[in-house]
């Protein structure tokens, strides 16, 4: 590809958006290049025929399955008859220009991939939201192009650059609740596709543990309900959370529902998307970064190893040992070799450690426990099982911590 801007008098050019469904597109040359060029023309659902006595691993993956033809040979003359569009991206400038001359005798547009100002068709830098495409020129400058590209798909997908009109599908509007998990704490950590479903949201109900800076940059429109806040006992508020998401989605406003890490775990997720499928509301699930493998992994613990660890057990430690209402088998996890990650386990980590010596483990096992994860107050602290009461309890350890016992903590990289 030619980056050296051209004259930006010929950097005028008129976009269209070809629809090339079925149509016959001919792609010159087997590389990167034109592998990447076959990538977006299948996007389009183009006939597309690959001409090159070579093709890359990638572009003949495509072809396998039957979705490319590959004439495996050199260009000949009469190669484009029948296209539509052309592509012209092997590494041999001559070739590229008898594919653009044939082009031009035949009038069918073409792309050549190493001289732009040679090019009867310029491809824009291409982002996508869904089925919103942005397409951008710069003015014969590729990198400008590009830059311009990524910074308005970022403000799509952050909600900055609003797509209003986006929101309210086409034939009126229906309401729908999407479970987002939001990631430990920090706002980087939410995945592309939470943070576009919270751009499009009309209401946004957050969870406390929630990355809530995220909610800053929503329009002002948006409503945002902090579920933390909602009045009356815990088991009251996570009624009331369901039937405001029944409510708003019933009236046809898109609720977004964010969570902390993943909404799946310990996140009462599943409560919540009964509730609606009950409603008869559509539900969508976004999974997100657990806290319970991303925070120990933000300070370097993997929850596995190769040799060393082969399972991992992520428990609550919301209630004790032997509480009456424990669902958890402690007598098995304590004779586990491999890895245990405790949630909501800071109250109960005396109890907790007691339990898993009691059973097995050994007093030595090496401990840490990361509060605050991926916050600008994330800590460390690392004991041992044996140590872990006096530990919590001199260093004054608060949730929202996780803890993990095991092998792996030992690991230093
Ligand atoms: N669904 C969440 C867990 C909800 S339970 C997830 O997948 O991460 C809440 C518990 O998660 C907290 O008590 C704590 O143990 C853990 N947790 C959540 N965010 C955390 C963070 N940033 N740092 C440490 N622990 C966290």
């Amino acid at each position: 590809m030619n980056a050296t801007p051209v004259d930006p008098g010929s950097g005028v050019v008129y976009p269209v958006g070809l629809r090339l469904l079925g149509r016959r597109v001919v792609v010159v040359g087997g590389g990167q290049v034109a592998h990447r060029r076959v990538a977006g023309l299948l996007d389009a659902r183009a006939l597309v025929t690959v001409v090159s006595p070579h093709v890359t691993p990638a572009l003949e993956a495509l072809v396998e399955p039957g979705s490319v033809n590959w004439l495996p040979r050199r260009y000949a003359p009469g190669d484009l008859d029948g296209a539509w569009y052309a592509v012209a991206a092997t590494d041999d400038p001559q070739v590229n220009a008898a594919v653009a001359e044939e082009a031009e005798r035949a009038r069918i547009f073409c792309a050549r991939a190493d001289d732009r100002s040679a090019s009867s068709a310029w491809t824009p830098a291409v982002g996508r939201q869904g089925d919103l495409v942005v397409g951008v020129h710069g003015g014969g400058d590729p990198q400008r192009a590009v830059g311009v590209r990524d910074s308005v798909v970022r403000g799509l997908t952050d909600g900055s650059i609003s797509d209003r009109a986006g929101r309210a599908p086409a034939g009126g509007r229906r309401g729908g609740v999407v479970l987002v998990g939001g990631g430990p704490g920090d706002p980087d950590l939410i995945t592309v596709r939470g943070l576009r479903a919270l751009s499009q949201a009309d209401v946004v109900i957050a969870d406390h543990l929630a990355p809530l800076s995220l909610l800053a940059s929503l329009p002002t429109d948006v409503e945002v309900i902090d579920a933390s806040k909602l009045p009356r006992g815990r088991s009251m508020a996570q009624e009331q959370i369901n039937a405001l998401l029944i409510e708003h989605a019933l009236a046809g406003k898109r609720v977004a529902r964010l969570k902390g890490g993943d909404p799946f775990v310990f996140g009462r997720g599943m409560e919540e998307l009964e509730a609606c499928v009950g409603a008869g509301i559509p539900v969508e699930v976004v999974p997100g970064v657990t806290s319970a493998i991303g925070v120990p992994g933000l300070v370097g613990i993997p929850v596995t190893h190769r040799g060393l660890t082969h399972e991992f057990v992520v428990v609550s430690g919301h209630l004790p040992p032997g509480h009456p209402q424990s669902l958890v088998d402690w007598a098995a996890l304590g004779r586990l070799r491999g890895t245990v990650v405790v949630l909501m386990g800071v109250n109960t980590a005396a109890a907790i450690a007691a339990a898993l010596v009691a059973h097995g483990r050994a007093p030595e096992t090496p401990v840490a426990i990361v509060s605050d994860g991926s916050m600008p107050t994330q800590r460390v602290v690392r004991t041992t099982l044996a140590g872990l009461a006096k530990t919590v309890a001199e260093e004054d350890i608060r949730p929202p911590a996780v803890w993990v016992v095991g092998d792996v903590v030992g690991l230093t990289a």
